[in-house]
């Protein structure tokens, strides 16, 4: 199948690589044009001078590009080359309404569409190693199957148009929620002049232990903030899982709205390019503020 992708970001330029070493890319294209050209001198794919004349050659295309009115933006961009029979699977994290008008767009071209937006970071996009959680026709992901297992090692069908995204944000909260609990705690036993190397040591063995104390526990607490994932992005991420609830007033999602108000601190204060475990910025300053025990 021969496969585009348009956004060569931090994630998507590593997904381009991962399909070159499995056969599968022939063109890329993106805004900013150097990085398509980056991309092709490593690889075999060409330039297409547009998402339309990538759209024309290709039977699968890949987009990851940062928010909603970026996709449609895109979306509507390559219909103008789309041949009928096309699948274009979305990897950037949006809300679901989005992927549902992405995939009407796409519809009426009789081109399909999966939302399927991945978890694993820079460094599962680059292993190929990213989790996909998909939405669409299953039909669908069985055919591009074998191209998706290019970038993703866990790939699953969750439903329909829509259902992709709000996965990822049932994703999103959680980690949020974890970088809570994480971060608070950790700032709570440096309060209470524990030896934190062998707090997070022991704690991470039992029932409190999990992947974010495992792999950001000792740098936060050694004031290391690399991400990562970066914090600005998983403020997007739940502005999104906000917006989901839009029409809603009776239920509330109180993890994601302090979280929001705490990245928005961190934000105002220029650290949106810092790993979200820099929330311990603000834990451990609020126990510095208030003096010794
Ligand atoms: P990034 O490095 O900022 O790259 C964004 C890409 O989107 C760039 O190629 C950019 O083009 C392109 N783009 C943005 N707006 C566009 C538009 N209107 N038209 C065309 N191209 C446009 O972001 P990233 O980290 O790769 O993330 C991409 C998506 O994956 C986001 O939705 C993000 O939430 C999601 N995601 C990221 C991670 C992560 O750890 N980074 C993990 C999971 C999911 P230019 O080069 O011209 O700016």
């Amino acid at each position: 199948m021969k496969t585009g992708i348009i956004g060569l970001g931090a994630m998507g330029a590593n997904m381009a690589l991962n399909l070159d070493k499995n056969g599968y890319l022939h063109a890329v294209w993106n805004r900013t044009a150097s990085k398509a050209e980056e991309i092709a001198e490593q690889t075999q794919a060409k330039v297409a001078a547009s998402p339309a004349e990538l759209a024309r050659e290709c039977d699968v295309i890949i987009t990851c590009v940062s928010r909603d009115e970026d996709v449609l933006d895109v979306i509507n961009s390559l219909t103008e080359g789309i041949t009928p029979g096309t699948i274009v699977v979305d990897t950037s994290t949006v809300n679901a309404e989005t992927a549902r008008q992405a995939a009407e767009i796409l519809r009426e071209k009789d081109a399909h569409f999966l939302d399927s937006p991945v978890s694993g970071g820079v460094e599962g996009a680059k292993k190929g190693t990213l989790a996909m959680m998909a939405g669409g026709e299953e039909e669908i992901l069985e055919k591009v199957r074998p191209v998706l297992s290019a970038i993703g090692d866990k790939i699953s069908y969750i439903g329909d148009s829509g259902s992709g995204q709000a996965c990822k944000a049932v994703n999103q909260i959680m980690a949020a929620g974890i970088n809570q609990a994480v971060t608070e705690a950790l700032a709570f036993g440096e309060f209470m002049g524990l030896n934190m190397d062998k707090v997070v040591d022991i704690v991470a063995t039992g029932a409190a232990g999990n992947w974010f104390l495992d792999h950001r526990g000792k740098s936060m607490l050694a004031d290391n903030y690399t991400p990562g994932f970066k914090l600005g992005l998983h403020h997007k991420d739940l502005s999104i899982c906000k917006a989901m609830l839009a029409n809603r007033t009776d239920v509330t999602l109180p993890i994601v709205e302090m979280t929001l108000i705490h990245y928005q601190r961190l934000m105002e204060a220029g650290y949106a390019d810092e790993d979200i475990s820099a929330l311990f910025r603000l834990k451990r300053q609020q126990f510095r503020e208030s003096g010794d025990m």
